[in-house]
């Protein structure tokens, strides 16, 4: 699933190409999305048609494009496999092309999701968009250590519930909480709020494990592409993640695997002792 460094990457190749363009059209696939969801195409081209799109930015895993009419625009979740590229209209559309938006100068803003767990939704204005109502602040832009050792204190959770935990902290996924995780020497089932003194050290580690990922332009395991339609090189970086049975990068000790509510986690035990 993509996470923040996969969605920032795609939005910092998004952004040039879709500045200052102008949407004619907009159409549907007709499958519904996200929870068997519609795609509300009426509210995706009262938003959008006629408008030119003055930007598009990030908040967690969100993408926001932003048309010119103030506070309006329309929200993007790549779910599992949701990519989202510009392409020349006259070229093939992928199979599982689900929405399209006609950009003048003859190109195509493409929404393709082959198993149907992403969405695209208009906002008018986008902070009403209620997943993004609900979200918690983004590790890399807004949220502060002292911010996020009250947020740590005030839950019982398991510090990687916690983290997975969008209404708590946006953007991180299964890949990004093990990798922080172990560079801050925290076993992901201690209590987040017996870390909360540690907040710190731990965004330290959270920030430095996205912002790896952002320079290596994010991690593919399987589906994920960027704007471009190119594969990230940040798997081959990662420290635990998917590493089961090889030796810890920092002590040596092998790799663990466990599986807590269904989601694999991997994690040093020297390194990251109870
Ligand atoms: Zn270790």
């Amino acid at each position: 699933m993509p996470e923040l460094p996969e969605v920032e990457t795609i939005v910092r190749g998004l952004a040039p190409v879709l500045r200052g363009r102008r949407v004619a059209a907009v159409w549907g696939s007709g499958l519904p999305l996200h929870l068997n969801r519609p795609v509300d195409l009426k509210a995706l081209r009262a938003v959008t048609v006629g408008q030119s799109i003055r930007g598009i930015r990030r908040r967690g895993k969100y993408m926001l494009i932003q048309v010119a009419e103030a506070g309006a625009g329309v929200v993007v979740h790549l779910g599992m496999t949701g990519r989202l590229r510009v392409q020349p209209a006259g070229a093939a559309r992928a199979p599982h092309t689900h929405v399209v938006f006609t950009l003048d100068g003859d190109d195509e803003l493409r929404f393709v999701d082959a198993r149907r767990f992403g969405w695209v939704a208009a906002g008018t204005p986008l902070a009403d968009v209620p997943a993004l109502a609900a979200l918690g602040p983004d590790p890399l832009s807004e949220l502060d250590a002292p911010t996020l050792r009250a947020l740590l204190a005030d839950s019982r959770a398991p510090i990687k519930s916690f983290l997975l935990d969008q209404r708590r902290v946006a953007g991180l996924g299964n890949i990004y909480v093990a990798e922080a995780l172990f560079r801050a020497g925290i076993h992901p089932a201690t209590p987040a709020r017996r870390v909360a003194r540690r907040a710190p050290a731990l965004l330290d580690a959270i920030r430095a494990a996205l912002e790896g990922g952002i320079a290596r332009r994010g991690t593919t395991l399987r589906d994920y592409v960027d704007a471009d339609g190119q594969r990230g090189d940040n798997a081959r970086a990662l420290l635990v993640y998917g590493r089961e049975g090889e030796p810890c990068s920092r002590c040596s000790a092998v790799i663990r695997r466990r599986v807590d509510g269904g989601r694999a986690t991997f994690f040093c035990a020297k390194c990251q002792s109870r």
